[in-house]
């Protein structure tokens, strides 16, 4: 599909107070209306017109003519919000256009993958929530949060949901989502000559999406963490291994109980293995870091190597 609109011409359309006045109003009426189970409801013209405070009918007539098509969809019993009409609508909303309060510094639990320290702290830059090791001054893990994550959220909190949220954003990446957009993810293994990652796990998972531009990079054993192969594993050992957050996993590559290797050239394989007591799962992958097999291995019974 095509569009010959240029983005300052779909932006230009919200440069008016009344227009993201009817926007917001219709959020609001379909909140307050929606049953459950009810698709999202449509609003007639003249439930808009009571809720917006603009001087005439045909005011409001042309506006709406001016959203519809980009953030309003007009159906057979009036006016609901189109896909793009919902992401500004929320973003609106959710006041994710502030600025967020700063958080921490606040010590983490977990140690430096790069140093072993056990001196991680989390805090709040440019409205990047990032992990640091003070004792090699490194940053360890970073995410993005919104103003509405920070938002009544004690340092505690907020360490929470990011380890939440990037949990399910690892799951995502996994399949091939962007988190982002719910674009495609195109994902290759990557060897980095000279990386300050440890030799057990030397190579990364790192996906882009063609669509939006954004790029994600994660040590390869951490980007099988998450595999239901992997949670059934650790949850079986008393371990929920999805309220983990990525930091938490350092300490695993920094000891080499997580190892990967390149099993095969041609076509490449890989295998990670993530070991815990006696026991681990062993995942193959291709050159997409997509898992081709799993397997549970005892270690008593001498067919795991160790690396
Ligand atoms: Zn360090
Ligand atoms: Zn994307």
């Amino acid at each position: 599909m095509t569009d010959e609109r240029s983005a300052a011409d779909v932006f230009g359309l919200l440069a008016d107070e009344t227009r993201v006045e009817i926007l917001r109003a219709v959020a609001v009426a379909q909140y307050e209306l929606a049953g459950v189970g009810s698709g999202p409801a449509e609003l007639a013209f003249s439930e808009i017109y009571e809720h917006v405070p603009v001087e005439n009918t045909s005011k409001l007539s042309y506006h709406l003519g001016e959203l519809v098509g980009t953030y309003l969809r007009k159906g057979d019993d009036g006016y609901s919000l189109s896909h793009a009409g919902e992401r500004i609508v929320r973003f609106i909303l959710s006041g994710n256009y502030e600025r967020p309060a700063s958080v921490g510094p606040e010590p983490v639990a977990g140690v430096c993958v790069f140093c072993g320290a056990e001196a991680l702290e989390a805090s709040l830059d440019h409205q990047f929530f990032r992990v640091d090791c003070t004792a090699c001054e490194t940053q360890v893990a970073g995410h993005p949060v919104t103003p509405a994550q920070v938002r009544r959220r004690d340092a505690d909190d907020l360490v929470r949901s990011v380890t939440l949220r990037s949990a399910e954003d690892y799951r995502q990446i996994r399949r091939g989502l962007c988190p982002e957009c719910g674009g495609d993810l195109s994902t290759e293994v990557v060897h980095l000559p000279g990386s300050p990652l440890p030799d057990a796990d030397p190579f990364l998972a790192k996906s882009d999406c063609a669509a939006c531009l954004r790029e994600y990079n994660s040590p390869l054993t951490y980007s099988v963490a998450y595999h239901p192969a992997s949670i059934a594993f650790h949850w079986d050992r008393g371990v929920d291994v999805t309220t983990k957050a990525v930091w938490e996993f350092h300490e695993h590559v920094r000891e080499g109980r997580w190892t990967s290797e390149r099993v095969a050239d041609d076509p490449p394989a890989y295998e990670a293995v993530l070991r815990r007591g006696d026991d681990a799962v062993r995942l193959r992958l291709d050159s997409s870091a997509t898992v081709t097999r799993t397997e549970r291995v005892r270690r008593e019974s001498g067919d795991l190597p160790r690396s």
